[in-house]
């Protein structure tokens, strides 16, 4: 059997190595019968018994997943008891039953396929997120009414890595993810549920990785490789022996990264440098504790927003910034409006069908165009600072007008809360995001309009480049090493110094060994990334002083190809760096490096 290399999306980083466990829930062997027109009233009734009982056992579910992940996480099964009060899918069956005179089972299993056709037609990432959950439903659904219900569980009898076309919040919700070692799906993004849930509990997988299922069969070895978003299949000895080791010096290094936690992030000539953690599910903030964050640089709120099927209130953001400003404090609490648009859609914003919609109707675009949805968010985090070290940050400013439009409806909600006599910070300090090229081009003038600067290069490289950051076929060129990308950064961190404000990187180069050391470099003064990457950040900024750092940047602005920068940064990283490295590479195009090239980069023709 020969191995096979396939290329999805990261989902959660960690090696994970072990048999394949296939979750493959899409065979409902449903058995078509008439029914008698005195079977009629029974049948409807079976249905809406039914209905009401999966309805119990998403409420015992909810509180399940509460207790064991908290509210956040269990606010997905809210979306789904709304889906089953949908009429939408509820009339139809009941119609079917009716007249077409089928089993329920029949009835509501049609009812599905025509849902599932209109959800297969539509393609963004909102929409295929949906897909699972009303895959969910129907799951569930008709396992009750077949008396199938055991098959809902995955039940997995060892460790293993569960290769699935999807993975529905119940799915995960049902695992015993002490036997789940990693996670491999057809489809699904980053925001996906799964890649969220994945994050949360640790475990790495691989999303979007085409053609899973049918390459791969129950028992044979699988390699999920979640930090370069790689699945083996079938690995071969070398393979497999390569991944073991890896894996088991990540868990060393792991182990031996953590003895960092306590120590500051201190140049060898004595730079203190601020490092803190992105989080973007409030139960994050123990994670990031954990791997030593200095406060969280970045929370990014639209989570909240994207786990509930309706808007929060203005006192459930109060509740949820509240008691993250009282976890954090006294470090730093940086909040940022909501980021909704691009490839992050609501419930409540998924009309919005956009032919390029990250440059369209996105972050403080969406927010300065809903101004009550604005005003309660800011709002609720002007009372949260009341309660710690809260900060506002605007994403995707694009030039001036647009940051001091944002301020001016922040100065309302000010006004409005003094009014009211409400407690707040008046002195929270206000930042603005850097990742649009115009925003870096002016930001002399967006400089003196804020109190701190955070590039996010994320962003910032897509638009630089003008590569979709999400778009493997163009993913070679989404290069954090270009040299127009480090100019720009250059340039905004000098004019953040020019008006004395501190410019920190809260993008994923933050949490690169080399990128940082770069940024360093470049002046940046914190940095902000997922947790679990803190304290190889640490490691590295104490191996430097500040001077071999601005040395090292000023000879990579003077280079001109992505090799070039690469090889020379790689010959002057600290040797007990590199040697905690992820071998062979841990640039962007870390699977050119592998032996096997991936599936899917083969493709050159559409
Ligand atoms: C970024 O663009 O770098 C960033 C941190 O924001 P997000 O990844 O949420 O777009
Ligand atoms: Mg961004």
């Amino acid at each position: 059997m020969s191995m096979k290399c396939l290329q999805g999306i990261q989902g959660s980083s960690g090696i994970a190595v072990g048999p394949v466990y296939i979750h493959d829930p899409e065979d409902p062997l449903i058995d078509y019968r008439r029914i008698s027109e005195g079977e009629v009233d029974s049948e409807i009734q079976r249905f809406q018994f039914t209905l009401a009982q999966v309805a119990d056992d998403l409420k015992a579910t909810r509180t399940q997943v509460e207790e064991k992940l908290g509210r956040d996480h269990a606010q997905i099964f809210d979306s789904h008891l709304l889906m089953l009060e949908d009429a939408a899918l509820r009339d139809p069956t009941l119609d079917a039953i009716r007249t077409s005179r089928v089993t329920a089972e029949y009835a509501f299993w049609q009812t599905f396929q025509t849902v599932r056709r209109q959800f297969d037609s539509i393609q963004d990432e909102f929409y295929r997120a949906r897909r699972a959950d009303i895959l969910d439903i129907e799951k569930r659904v008709l396992a009750k009414l077949c008396q199938r219900e055991d098959e809902l569980l995955v039940r997995i009898t060892g460790e293993a890595i569960v290769i699935a076309h999807d993975l529905t919040p119940s799915d995960t919700a049902h695992m015993d993810c002490d036997q789940v070692l990693g996670f491999i799906t057809e489809v699904g993004g980053s925001t996906s549920h799964a890649a969220i849930i994945a994050r949360g509990l640790e475990i790495p997988a691989v999303l979007g990785v085409e053609g899973a299922l049918s390459s791969a069969k129950p028992g044979d070895m699988a390699i999920v490789d979640g930090r370069r978003g790689l699945a083996f299949l079938n690995p071969d000895h070398e393979t497999l022996a390569r991944y073991q080791a890896e894996a088991r010096r990540l868990e060393e290094i792991k182990a031996g990264l953590l003895t960092f936690k306590e120590m500051p992030a201190v140049t060898l000539d004595g730079l203190r440098v601020s490092l803190q953690g992105n989080i973007e599910l409030p139960e994050e903030v123990l994670t990031a504790a954990t791997y030593g964050a200095e406060g969280i640089g970045l929370y990014r709120t639209e989570y909240l927003y994207l786990m509930s099927p309706r808007l929060p209130t203005e006192e459930k953001q109060v509740e949820a910034y509240g008691k993250l400003a009282r976890e954090v404090s006294p470090d730093p609490l940086v909040i940022r409006t909501l980021d909704l648009g691009g490839d992050k859609l609501s419930y409540v914003f998924h009309h919005t069908n956009e032919m390029n919609p990250f440059l369209g109707w996105r972050a403080i675009r969406l927010c300065l165009a809903n101004r009550d949805l604005f005003r309660s968010q800011l709002r609720a985090i002007l009372k949260a600072s009341a309660e710690g070290n809260v900060r506002i940050m605007f994403p995707l400013i694009s030039g001036v007008e647009e940051l001091i439009e944002a301020k001016s409806v922040l100065d309302e909600a000010r006004e409005d809360l003094k009014k009211e006599g409400v407690p707040f910070d008046e002195s929270c300090k206000i930042g603005a995001m850097i990742e649009v090229p115009s925003a870096a081009m002016v930001a002399d003038q967006l400089a003196e309009e804020v109190d701190f600067f955070s590039i996010g290069t994320n962003d910032l490289i897509q638009y630089t480049i003008a590569v979709d950051r999400g778009n493997k076929r163009v993913a070679y060129l989404y290069d954090p090493f270009h040299p127009g990308v480090l100019r720009m950064i250059k340039s905004v961190v000098d004019a953040g110094h020019a008006q004395n404000i501190p410019v920190s990187v809260c993008g994923e180069m933050a949490g690169d060994p080399l990128s940082a050391l770069l940024l360093l470099g470049l002046g940046v003064d914190g940095f902000s990334m997922s947790p679990r990457a803190l304290p190889e950040i640490k490691r590295t900024i104490r191996s430097v002083t500040r001077e071999d750092a601005n040395l090292i940047s000023n000879h990579v602005l003077s280079l001109r190809t992505r090799v070039e920068i690469q090889s020379y940064l790689q010959d002057v990283l600290p040797a007990e760096v590199r040697q905690a490295l992820p071998d062979p590479l841990y640039l962007c195009l870390e699977s050119e490096s592998l032996d096997v090239e991936p599936e899917s980069k083969r493709e050159t023709s559409l």
